[in-house]
């Protein structure tokens, strides 16, 4: 070790590395070389004990975000060739745990669970579980520019060296990364030397999955575009196209991310299992074949195997109840937002209030209604709807996203025309479907930021407000997702929720704002 920090000048983190024979000699006993087989005990027994977790969405969690990236080190560490059968061998592991509580496949079921895995190991805003293939990882040249900062005549020989005849296995490695990534089509790679010089790389939002910041991002990116759109859409039907497109929106991975402090941010293991089938869209557990029978509420059609039916169908009686679920969920949101000084009120009907022109005998109703969020004054009159046409394609949705929630914004405009002409009143429309939020979600949400964030102590708000925005996103689609899962089945089977705490103390906040990047804590 002494050597190692003396001839090139790095630290070895005795948090992340174990240490044979410290003093020098011999190989223990079974440890013949470093490598793979080093790690591969210690993982697999971390994701049998996974396997075992009563608690699905714990479970899920410690996967996602403890064993899963687990890889990343090697990863980045190891020519891509030597470390291929590992990658493909952890891959395989991580699936096996996804694939295992899910009740495994069932007969003639073999390619929808193909296709699910490839969804499973794509990140979430490409409509992801976020698992991030081990297989599909590049070894990538962010570390250039440090090494120049130290070394900048061994860096300067690399690029020289990168940049003609290759001599060297890791850079022979390093060049045939970087021709895969132009066969994928990404034309913005920097050159060698400009990634030496520090060549900054362009923001993406951090997600679940795509490994460290830099241009590795991208590099992961690269590839699983190109993976995407080449070769699993056009696999897919019309269907499975439009929920994956649904289920890439902004925000819409939340309860992927949720961690399950409190009722609002829990799902249960039922509802869990049926969540995560129907994001691979896999067969829902069995339910009735015909919408509607044994006397129940319904329209006797036929119903399919994925929720489709049941999530669409207006004769059921699930779409008030799951639009009541949403809608529930804003309300905690804007109360956790507003409290103390503003005042938000649930079920307000339009003729209690002073919206100009609205007849006495109106019966239309605003979900709620928002006071003192604005700093111009204005009340907020919110219309939270999560869209009946979930599962069959509104016309363009299987092309692209966000379609059906411009077309439920279009509605509720021409609902509610005199909340859309000005004054002191502002309608916003809370439009989501399976997956996704529209634009006026995020607006919204960015506006009830604003408040608690001011409340906070000025060193601690950019904190604030990161932790606030995961608390939230995290409480709606833990609720949309819930109603989802709930009415998919074609059976009501939620629990009444508790009430609403109108506050939050900060310090839970926070903790949620250091809890949202992949787990750094020492192996042993
Ligand atoms: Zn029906």
């Amino acid at each position: 070790m002494g050597e190692v920090e003396r001839g090139a000048g790095v630290e070895a983190n005795l948090g992340k590395t174990r240490v044979y024979n410290a003093a020098g000699g011999d190989a223990p006993p079974g440890i013949a070389a470093l490598g793979p087989d080093v790690r591969r005990p210690a993982e697999a027994d971390l994701l049998q004990k996974l396997q075992r977790l009563p608690d699905l969405q714990s479970a899920w969690l410690l996967l996602a975000y403890c064993a899963a990236p687990r890889a990343q080190h090697l990863l980045r560490n190891v020519l891509s060739a030597d470390i291929l059968p590992y990658a493909r061998a952890h891959d395989a592991a991580i699936w096996n745990v996804v694939e295992g509580p899910l009740g495994g496949q069932g007969p003639d079921e073999g390619d929808a669970w193909l296709a699910a895995r490839a969804v499973a190991f794509l990140p979430p805003s490409f409509g992801g579980l976020g698992l991030l293939s081990a297989e599909r990882v590049f070894a990538w040249a962010d570390a250039l520019p440090v090494l120049r900062a130290r070394y900048p005549e061994v860096a300067d020989g690399i690029v020289h060296e990168l940049e003609g005849e290759l001599a060297r296995p890791c850079l022979r490695a390093a060049a045939l990364a970087a021709h895969r990534l132009a066969e994928a089509g990404w034309e913005a790679r920097p050159d060698w030397d400009a990634c030496a010089r520090g060549a900054g790389s362009p923001a993406v939002d951090g997600e679940l999955g795509l490994g460290n910041p830099g241009w590795q991002r991208h590099a992961v990116l690269a590839p699983l575009t190109s993976f995407r759109e080449r070769v699993l859409l056009p696999t897919l039907t019309p269907a499975a196209r439009a929920l994956l497109h649904s289920q890439s929106g902004p925000h819409a991975r939340m309860w992927l991310a949720a961690i399950p402090s409190d009722v609002a941010s829990t799902l249960k293991p039922d509802l869990m299992h049926v969540a995560l089938r129907r994001r691979l869209r896999l067969p829902l557990p069995l339910t009735g074949r015909c919408c509607g029978a044994q006397g129940r509420h319904g329209c006797g059609a036929q119903v399919d195997a994925y929720g489709d039916h049941h999530l669409a169908c207006p004769r059921k009686g699930l779409l008030p109840r799951r639009g009541f679920v949403v809608e529930r969920a804003w309300v905690q949101v804007a109360r956790e937002a507003v409290s103390p000084e503003g005042r938000v009120v649930p079920q307000q009907w339009l003729e209690h209030t002073t919206a100009p022109q609205v007849r006495a005998d109106d019966r239309r109703r605003l979900d709620f209604v928002v006071y003192g969020a604005m700093t111009t004054g204005e009340a907020l009159c919110c219309d939270a709807t999560p869209l009946t046409r979930a599962g069959r394609p509104v016309h363009g949705a299987d092309a692209r996203a966000g379609v059906a929630l411009d077309a439920a914004r279009r509605r509720k405009v021409a609902r509610y025309p005199e909340l859309t002409r000005g004054g002191p009143q502002r309608l916003v429309v809370l439009a989501a479907d399976v997956g996704g939020w529209n634009d006026q979600c995020q607006q919204f949400l960015r506006i009830l930021l604003r408040l608690p964030v001011q409340r906070a102590p000025p060193p601690l708000r950019a904190s604030a407000a990161q932790g606030w925005a995961r608390r939230w996103w995290s409480v709606l689609s833990v609720a949309l997702q819930r109603a989802v899962a709930c009415s998919a089945l074609g059976v009501w089977s939620m629990p009444p929720l508790p009430g609403a705490q109108d506050a939050l103390p900060l310090g839970d906040v926070l903790d949620l704002a250091s809890a949202s990047a992949p787990s750094r804590l020492p192996l042993h």
